[in-house]
C-alpha cells in the first residue's frame, strides 16, 4: 500500500515549548483499536516549522492533515486506518 505524504509550509516558527513528554517524536495512531488494519507511513522528521502534512492513502482514499510545529514533539510516523480493509 502506498501513502502520500505531502508537508505544507504555513510560514511561522514555533511559539512554545516543545511537550518534554515526547522527546523523539510522536508515533500517530488514528485506528480505533489496534486490532483495525490500517496503513503506516513515515513523516518527514523534524519538520522544519508549523505547517501540517497531508498525508493520504492511495489504496482507499482515506487522508488527514497532521500539524508540525518544527519541535521534537512533531508527529514522526502515522497509522491510517485503512478502509479497504
Ligand atoms: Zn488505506
Amino acid at each position: 500500500m502506498t501513502v502520500n505524504v505531502i508537508w505544507v509550509d504555513h510560514g511561522r516558527e514555533p511559539q512554545c515549548a516543545p511537550n518534554p513528554n515526547f522527546p523523539n517524536g510522536v508515533d500517530v495512531d488514528l485506528r480505533r483499536d489496534k486490532e483495525q488494519p490500517g496503513c503506516s507511513a513515515d513523516l518527514p522528521y523534524p519538520a522544519k516549522r508549523c505547517g501540517h502534512h497531508l498525508v493520504q492513502c492511495d489504496v482507499c482514499g482515506y487522508s488527514v492533515a497532521i500539524t508540525t510545529a518544527g519541535r521534537p514533539d512533531d508527529p514522526r510516523r502515522i497509522t491510517l486506518p485503512c478502509k479497504s480493509n
